[in-house]
């Protein structure tokens, strides 16, 4: 049997893994554009300074042999011919697969003001490659604007401020990391990072940017005429599923490629993980439809069932955030917020479920409200401070994680 793995990120990874445990004999091929093995959400570290490219890779440091992998890096895949069971690389070659994962990830995207996609100052933060070119640019560059403030465009500020940059972030809602927080736990973030020298133009877009003669953007213009100098910028708003080798594969893809909850794709013997699907477009899911699709690679039956609309660890200056489920409030919900000074927690009711949860400062004790939002269990009837729920107010039914409640 030979598995073909496009990608070396997490679900990739991941899949390889899940393969080897169980064919010790099949042939596992992986291919990636990346020539390192990196963990995206470190990449800060990289920026800072704090750490190099091996200190990003997050497998063991024989992994390719301990695993039998043969990896191709540096290579791209520019067409899949599920028709022939082919893809095609860009040096050239055309490789046959038994079973292929489309384990290809995500691109940022650079919107189409001005011109942020013609300047040779400008960059998206996805590839340990985009770290290395923005280190370059920042040993001469003064002024640096972070053009959204989601975690991708935080990291990039985090990793900068121990450059000695000045900095800063463009962001179009009224609160940085807008998806992950709400309105407190975000401003206990700005704070820290005014603190150590960060700029935040909150509720503004950039509507214009021009190049100059040495083809580098010098100043953004927003949407309410302030202009913002600067000598690098950093675009961190959103990505799109790296879609482009699937073109004429006849593969279905919406925003991403389209899988049932096995990772199959439209096509015999294709599988997809991670953040091409477009499913989540985070670690821990990329790493559990990885670990999925592998098995069924192998003749397994896994299924992904994770429906979290968020699941997040957010630590910037060392204060932790947990968020998980629907962080944003809508109608009818029951808001329950504990605070004191060590500590921020706020959880969505609805329905009598708990359907969110957002932690600051103390996160422990958080697998129980995991396990109450993706069980949907109703926690109405349980007779004390919703806070001080935890696994003792349940009994364990059979041994598989099961549990209902104590009474
Ligand atoms: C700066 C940053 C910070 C983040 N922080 C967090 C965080 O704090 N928490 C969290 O949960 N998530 C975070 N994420 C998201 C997380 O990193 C991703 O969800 C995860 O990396 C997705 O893994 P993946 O394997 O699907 O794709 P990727 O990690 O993107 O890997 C894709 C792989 O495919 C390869 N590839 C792409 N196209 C081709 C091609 N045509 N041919 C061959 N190879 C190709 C690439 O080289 C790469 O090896 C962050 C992401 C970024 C960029």
């Amino acid at each position: 049997m030979k598995y073909v793995i496009v990608g070396a990120g997490v679900a990739g990874i991941q899949a390889a893994r899940a393969i080897r445990e169980q064919d010790q004999t099949g042939e596992i091929l992986m291919i990636s554009a990346d020539v390192h093995v990196h963990s995206r959400c470190m990449l800060h570290k990289f920026i800072s300074g704090e750490r190099d490219e091996a200190g990003l890779d997050f497998t063991e440091r024989d992994f390719f042999d301990k695993y039998r992998i043969n990896w191709k890096k540096g290579l791209r895949v520019t067409a899949v011919l599920p028709d022939k069971k082919e893809i095609r690389l860009d040096s050239g070659e055309t490789l046959s697969y038994d079973k292929l994962l489309l384990a290809n990830g995500a691109d940022s995207f650079i919107p189409p003001v001005g011109q942020l996609r013609e300047a040779s100052n400008v960059y998206g933060l996805r590839n340990l490659s985009d770290a290395q070119a923005i280190v370059k640019e920042a040993e001469t560059a003064k002024r640096v604007l972070v053009i959204g403030s989601g975690l991708v465009g935080l990291d990039a500020a985090y990793g900068l401020i121990e450059r000695g940059k000045k900095l800063t972030v463009v962001e179009m809602a009224d609160r940085i990391l807008p998806v992950q927080l709400d309105a407190h736990a975000a401003k206990a973030y700005e704070d820290l990072f005014e603190k150590a020298g960060v700029r935040f133009v909150l509720e503004r877009k950039a509507s214009e940017a021009v190049c100059q003669p040495d083809g580098k953007i010098h100043k953004v213009i927003l949407d309410n005429g302030e202009e913002i100098p600067c000598d690098l910028i950093i675009v961190a708003a959103g990505v799109r599923s790296s879609l482009a080798c699937l073109e004429s594969s006849g593969i279905d893809c919406q925003r991403g490629v389209t899988v049932d909850s096995c990772m199959r794709t439209s096509a015999a013997d294709v599988y997809a993980a991670g953040d091409v699907t477009a499913l989540s477009g985070i670690w821990p899911n990329a790493a559990d439809q990885g670990r999925i699709a592998g098995k069924n690679m192998c003749g397994l039956t896994a299924r992904y069932t994770d429906t979290y609309a968020i699941k997040n660890t957010i630590n910037f200056f060392g204060l932790v955030t947990l968020c998980v489920g629907r962080i944003q409030k809508e109608e009818g919900d029951q808001v329950y917020i504990r605070e004191d000074q060590r500590q921020y927690k706020r959880i969505l009711v609805k329905d009598g479920r708990v359907e969110g949860i957002l932690f600051q400062g103390n996160i422990a004790g958080a697998g129980i409200w995991q396990y109450l939002i993706k069980n949907q269990i109703d926690v109405s009837g349980i007779d004390k401070d919703i806070f001080d729920i935890n696994y003792g107010d349940f009994y364990q039914v059979g041994d598989r994680g099961k549990y209902e409640w104590a009474v």
